[in-house]
């Protein structure tokens, strides 16, 4: 592999080492982008802070907390909203966002005062609620406030409250992935083992680095939940803080993201001897092999089977229809850290379609490694890129679909490439057998959206052809098909919920009879 130089970032000759072509047979370790290193002077990163990798990557989609940041508002109102991480409480940890507002009085003459008096008043807002985790940003970091002592009077004098304290400033890290690191452990050290758990199964996990986007971590349960596994807390999505503190009794951590919190199971696993076991909920192979695992750790590989088996049946024609209509579509994989390689090869062997370039704004090397390994000969790989570098990478390699952020994928419109958001989906979930066919659908209402043919036309010209007739998605997808894949019997278009939640939301204990029949033996 060689490096790739881009004519925007001539100017900065230390980018060179952070991006590679994937040329023919070569071999990873002749060249592999820089990776996890602080941002390079004069290029735009697109990146997040570590408070925003620590608040709103991992802590905020805990379900029944109030997550408060200790700083100015600007820090929170960027962290807020922008990931879909669903719950079923209503989607408290959604709706509202906390701060202290940090003012330059505050930063002169301390801003604890203001920190107490903040915590008590969000408390007695939500009377219901009570627990709180509250985010050291730059401004309280370095002016020195001591927020686990603020946090300490309180809850002595608030009984019945408990509250979890990150200190994870903006400035921990080149990336939020500090701020991933540092969650991971602080919640480790400071809450885990607080709580003892109630345990109903005989099999019990954690699953862990699982943030519910749209639903990923309740459609997971499900099938866990089928198998009669008890999901004895999620860390992060639609977890409860409580659930959370009682993780030391699991017998195995499930891991899904690694990037984020492997660091977590880790720790678990060195002082409660739980074993880590990775997992992929994403793509029918990686799905089954991830549920065959599980089944096979506790020894109950035929209800996995089961599942497979009759999930296989029920959306397999789906994915396949879609997949004769993307075959040979070239995408960018351009998401944040792990989903480089939970999707690189899974969307070309499930999909069709071509995976062109990939990268990551705060994956390290590792994540690079695979990554890379996973997508198409001659794919782009960079770390860390700017906006320039992202528009010169899309008029070189002519994507059809790009799948990235809300900044990226901004003027990936504006040049008319289609864009999918990586992070927070389109219509997710993503997960599971129903949520992969539901991504392809993403992808091929993306691609074949009609708007696109319409974008082409230059409205600011008088005479324009009234003579093309509207195409439909259909007749644009269908369009080089042969007959009879056209009209495949076996295959058919998405035939699920447009919400998926409500249906699997609505499920009682009687559609998980192997719950019912678990031995429980607690754990001394
Ligand atoms: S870098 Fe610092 S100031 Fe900026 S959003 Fe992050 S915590 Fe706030």
């Amino acid at each position: 592999m060689s490096y790739h130089e881009f004519d925007c970032s001539t100017c900065i000759p230390s980018r060179k080492e952070h991006a590679v072509d994937k040329g023919p047979g070569e071999k990873l370790s002749d060249a592999l982008p820089l990776g996890y290193m602080a941002t390079i002077p004069g290029t735009l990163s697109e990146r997040g802070c570590a408070y925003c990798g620590a608040k709103h990557v991992i802590g905020q989609p805990m379900k029944d907390v109030i997550h408060l940041s200790h700083g100015p508002v600007g820090c929170t109102y960027d962290t807020w909203q922008t990931k879909r991480y669903i719950s079923d409480n209503d989607n408290f940890q959604l709706k509202y966002t906390f701060a202290t507002d940090m003012k330059e009085k505050n930063v002169i003459f301390g801003a604890e005062p203001l920190l107490k008096k903040n915590i008590i008043e969000a408390f007695k807002a939500f009377p219901d609620i009570k627990r709180m985790s509250i985010y050291q940003t730059c401004a309280s970091a370095l002016i020195g406030d001591d927020i686990n002592a603020v946090a300490q009077e309180v809850m002595d004098e608030m009984p019945g409250v408990d509250i979890f304290v990150c200190n994870s400033p903006g400035f921990r890290g080149p990336s939020q992935s500090g701020g991933h690191h540092t969650i991971c452990i602080a919640w480790f050290d400071d809450k885990v083992g607080t709580v003892e758990p109630e345990i109903t199964s005989d099999y019990v996990i954690n699953y862990v680095g699982e943030y519910n986007i749209q639903g990923d971590q309740e459609l997971m349960q499900d099938y866990f939940k089928r198998m009669g596994i008890q999901v004895l807390s999620t860390f992060t999505g639609n977890g409860s803080y409580d659930d959370l503190r009682g993780m030391h009794r699991a017998h195995l951590n499930v891991l899904e993201c690694a990037r984020s919190s492997e660091y977590l199971c880790n720790e678990l696993r060195v002082k409660y001897g739980i074993p880590r076991l990775d997992i992929d909920g994403f793509g029918f192979e990686a799905l089954s092999d991830s549920l065959r695992k599980v089944g096979l750790f506790f020894g109950i590989e035929d209800r996995a089977e089961k599942i497979i088996a009759e999930e296989t049946a029920r959306w397999k024609p789906e994915l396949d229809w879609y997949k004769e209509r993307l075959m040979g579509k070239r995408v960018c994989l351009w998401p944040g850290g792990s989903k480089l390689w939970h999707w690189a090869h899974a969307i070309h062997a499930e999909m069709g379609v071509n995976v062109v370039s990939v990268y990551t704004k705060f994956g390290h090397q590792g994540d690079m490694e695979k990554g890379i390994a996973r997508a198409e000969e001659g794919a782009l790989a960079i770390d860390d890129p700017n906006e320039l570098e992202s528009l010169e990478a899309m008029y070189k390699l002519k994507p059809d679909c790009i799948f990235t952020g809300k900044r990226p994928g901004e003027f990936a419109k504006k040049i008319r490439v289609p864009y999918l958001n990586a992070h927070g989906y389109h219509n997710g979930p993503w997960k599971g057998f129903e949520g992969w066919v539901r991504f392809a659908q993403d992808i091929y209402n993306a691609i074949y959206s009609p708007v696109h043919q319409l974008a082409m036309v230059d409205i600011s010209k008088d005479e324009i052809d009234m003579g093309t007739s509207f195409e439909t998605r259909r007749m644009l997808s269908d369009a080089k098909l042969t007959p009879e894949v056209a009209n495949d019997p076996k295959l058919r278009q998405y035939t699920g919920q447009y919400d998926v939640m409500p249906a699997l939301r609505a499920k009682t204990a009687g559609d998980y009879p192997y719950m019912k029949q678990s031995k429980v033996k607690q754990i001394a």
